[in-house]
């Protein structure tokens, strides 16, 4: 009996790296124990959320005798946090005119992305993206008949293969997307690359109907070492759309609290709204959950603490040099995606488990031959790794 429908029969058979490892994991910790196991496979963050939100918390809780203290909000979000964001992502931006009708909330980045490509994509429109890439991107356009056309980056660095994006664009090309900082690369695109992008798809949209997008995944802005900066895309082309989230700068993944913002200079950028608003509900996100609103609204310009991540990626590079790992230093996010020896990625993914380490193969991100590690993980598990790893690589290379 055929209990559900063919594509989603075929996305639980293709079950993501990160989930399978996530399995894997679960399986290990059991058998083992779970101080005995170095799981780096996953982005959940694990600092605690910054300690404002305690406070914001027990003043939200003050006010919950108010009528419809929880009821539904606008679907567009809580107008008091979108004015606050637009505020934010103004300055953030570079784009002056941005207001409250320029920004939409939603469940998370996720939810974001979602909502956008409902309301842009016809069946059979693609979706441009660099490789590697966020695993998710593919299912998200796909729910819609929208089909991500992943160009590989340039290595080493993962910069935009410019040329290869152009090559790429076709007649039912209908949005660009990319991710920066990067998840799983640590990239982060420059002004020179992001102008050019924008250069490239203004002269792609000329005379076209349907514009192409430029969209702008985000939620790892907050993220950047060594002084470095994420500069924006929005003020670069009429057809920019950034989004992101709190899930990670705030460390509140669980309360599904992001946003999407257009350039103000959108042509009908009314309707624009008027469709992401509309595709937000009737997906049945309806609004983000409000008291993620409220708490965000009331922390945002707090954070959790980066001089963590900061210490956590200079382990994480002894261990890696230590077990001869060649890798970019991440710039931002908090992923290191190493090279693996041999080239061979899934195989060598499950030869560190043999030591208890959990990673995730390139190929979940459409990227064979490098690993992903995330350093959202406790210091002393990065430290105790150390030798696993060493091991690993040697026994591997035989
Ligand atoms: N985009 C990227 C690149 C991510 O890494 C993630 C989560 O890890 C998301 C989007 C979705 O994040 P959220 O929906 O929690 O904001």
């Amino acid at each position: 009996m055929k209990v559900i429908s063919d594509e989603i029969g075929a996305q639980i058979g293709n079950s993501s790296w990160i989930r399978r490892m996530f399995d894997a994991g679960a399986e290990l910790k059991q058998k083992f124990g779970a101080d005995k196991v170095f799981d780096f496979s996953l982005g959940n963050p694990d600092l605690p959320p910054p300690p404002a939100a305690r406070e914001a918390l027990h003043a939200i809780a003050d006010t919950l005798g108010q009528p419809r203290a929880l009821g539904y909000v606008g679907n567009a979000g809580w107008m008091p946090f979108r004015e606050t964001l637009a505020s934010r992502l103004a300055k953030e931006q570079g784009v002056q005119e941005l207001s409250a009708k320029h920004v939409l909330v939603s469940c998370g980045a996720a939810g974001a992305i979602t909502s956008f490509f409902r309301a842009v994509l016809n069946p059979g429109d693609e979706v441009i993206c660099p490789s590697p890439y966020f695993v998710e991107y593919a299912s998200y356009c796909g729910h819609f008949g929208g089909v991500l056309k992943p160009v590989p980056s340039k290595q080493p660095s993962f910069d935009l293969d410019l040329d290869a994006i152009a090559e790429a664009v076709t007649d039912r090309t209908r949005v660009v997307m990319f991710n920066s900082p990067n998840n799983p690369a640590g990239c982060i695109y420059s002004e020179q690359t992001l102008e050019a992008l924008a250069a490239l798809v203004a002269a792609k949209n000329a005379g076209r109907e349907r514009p192409i997008f430029i969209l702008s995944d985000e939620p790892y802005r907050f993220l950047a070492y060594d002084g470095a900066t994420v500069p924006p895309v929005l003020p670069r082309s009429p057809f920019a759309v950034v989004l992101g989230s709190f899930s990670k700068s705030l460390s509140m993944a669980g309360e599904r609290v992001g946003y999407l913002a257009i350039n103000p200079a959108m042509p009908d950028a009314d309707k624009f709204m008027a469709a992401v608003t509309i595709t937000t509900r009737t997906l049945g996100f309806v609004n983000a959950p409000i008291i993620g609103q409220r708490l965000a609204n009331a922390i945002i310009d707090s954070g959790v603490d980066l001089e963590i991540y900061a210490r956590r990626r200079r382990l994480m590079m002894d261990v890696l040099d230590g077990a001869g790992l060649s890798y970019s230093v991440p710039r931002g996010a908090f992923y290191f995606f190493p090279a693996v020896p041999g080239g061979d990625d899934v195989k060598f993914v499950g030869h560190l488990l043999s030591e208890n380490i959990l990673a995730v193969p390139g190929s979940g991100f459409g990227c064979k031959g490098f690993m992903r590690l995330s350093f959202s993980v406790e210091d002393d598990v990065i430290a105790r790794s150390a030798d696993g790893f060493k091991r690993a690589v040697a026994t591997y290379r035989g």
